[in-house]
């Protein structure tokens, strides 16, 4: 059916491949492309089918352009950093290439989350006759596919939305994140944000907590407010929200190393120099920190990414809780890698397949939440990320979070 280039071959990276490499007739042609190709070699040895693999710094447009022209692929698979969004855009337009990607450009200078750099191609990719589909992972991605199935099937109106986020995990490290360092460090030490009645508020990092009883044994964990991307999306494409706030679990182990390492300056993205040479302290922390690609052996436990909605229906109120539940056990079985890594690769190659399906295009620049989410949702069902669905009408609505 279709040509992809999976661009990154991290930990995210090697799970889209493990998952296109299982659907050979939706995949026909794979590519694998990254930085360092060792990494793409190595990948590539343990698929079940034979993909090509190439280097390449898509730092560089006409590097990616030089890729783009050699393997004519109908669609590039963005899963490198959010620093190279813009450049793989740019090189996807000249050469009418579709896009695809799992989280928002960010400049590498300031921790920003926001969509205004790519929603500028939006008229770019429409004169070009070309997609790109925004943040195709699990938050961003199928948490905004779970927000529009709601809004489709059990309301007339939504008017509150809680995104809430947990990694019950354990790996046995003292100190490792999920996924890159360098993003989930700038992710998790930003300011908190939240929608309310047509503004944003905004709060000290990590300083707004409550717990929530997590189902199927997880049980209460401490969850705090944080910004994420898809709040700026859904708040836009469901003008009736009145407010949106995302949430996210941390074990108390992470959290007293992160303050420490703040408190020290490690976390800085800042260039400093030492010893005459310019360095960046986020930078040296990843490349001592364990790589989140070695982490899946030893994770055990479970992830629970959900969306708390509620609305109206009929003049009445109710509310619906959808949830996905990631064993990182299984995961690994099935493709050596945590959940985390697992949970946005299979929203990757989903997007990817209801992209060389034709069951989502239109040309343009796209979140997830612009599309039909039912064949997206039976396709979670089918490759490894069952949701399910409570529902709750007006005699049990839960209390608010906080
Ligand atoms: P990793 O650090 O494990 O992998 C990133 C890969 O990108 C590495 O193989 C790296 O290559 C490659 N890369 C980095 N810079 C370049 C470049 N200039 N040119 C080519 N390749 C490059 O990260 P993850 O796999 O954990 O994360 C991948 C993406 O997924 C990130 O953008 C992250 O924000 C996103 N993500 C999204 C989530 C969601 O739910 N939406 C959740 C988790 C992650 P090298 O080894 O040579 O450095």
């Amino acid at each position: 059916m279709g040509s992809v280039i999976i661009l990154g071959t991290g930990g995210v990276g090697s799970v889209v491949a493990h998952k296109c490499a299982q659907l050979k007739d939706i995949f026909t042609e794979i590519t694998l492309a990254n930085r360092s190709l060792p990494k793409c070699e190595a990948l590539a040895k343990e698929l079940p089918v034979p993909v090509k693999v190439e280097q390449v710094d898509a730092d560089h447009v006409d590097q990616v352009v030089t890729l783009l022209e050699k393997i004519k692929p109908d669609l590039v698979i963005n899963v490198a950093l959010p620093y190279q969004d813009l450049a793989i855009m740019d090189a996807c337009l000249k050469t009418g290439v579709h896009y695809l990607d799992t989280a928002n450009y960010e400049p590498p200078d300031v921790a920003k989350f926001e969509y205004h750099w790519q929603w500028a191609y939006r008229e770019r990719f429409e004169k070009a006759g070309l997609m790109a589909l925004l943040g195709s992972g699990f938050d961003p991605g199928v948490t905004n596919v779970f927000t529009a199935w709601a809004e489709k099937h059990h309301f007339d109106e939504i008017t509150e939305l809680d995104i809430i986020d947990c990694n019950a995990g354990d790996h046995g490290h003292a100190f490792a994140t999920n996924f890159n360092p360098e993003i989930n460090i700038r992710e998790v030490t930003a300011k908190g944000r939240f929608y309310e009645k047509g503004q944003w508020t905004e709060t000290n990092p990590l300083s707004v907590k409550c717990s929530y009883d997590f189902p199927e044994g997880i049980g209460a964990k401490d969850i705090y407010l944080m910004y994420h991307e898809e709040l700026e999306s859904l708040s836009q494409n469901y003008p009736t929200l009145n407010r949106a706030r995302f949430w996210m679990t941390f074990s108390e182990s992470y959290l007293k190393h992160l303050e420490v390492l703040q408190n020290v300056g490690m976390t800085r993205i800042d260039a400093v120099e030492y010893e005459g040479q310019s360095i960046i302290p986020l930078q040296f922390l990843k490349a001592v920190l364990p790589d989140p690609g070695s982490l899946g052996s030893r994770t055990k436990g479970k992830t629970c990414i959900g969306c708390l909605v509620r609305g109206k229906k009929d003049g009445k109120n109710k509310a619906v809780y959808i949830y996905n539940i990631c064993d990182h056990e299984e995961a690994f079985k099935e493709v050596q890698s945590q959940a985390v890594s697992y949970t946005t690769g299979v929203p990757a190659m989903i997007g990817a397949k209801m992209m060389l399906e034709n069951k989502w295009k239109k040309a343009g620049v796209y979140n997830m939440e612009e599309f039909d989410p039912d064949p997206f949702m039976e396709d979670l069902n089918q490759h490894g990320l069952p949701w399910k669905v409570v529902t709750y009408d007006e005699t049990c609505i839960p209390n608010d979070l906080i």
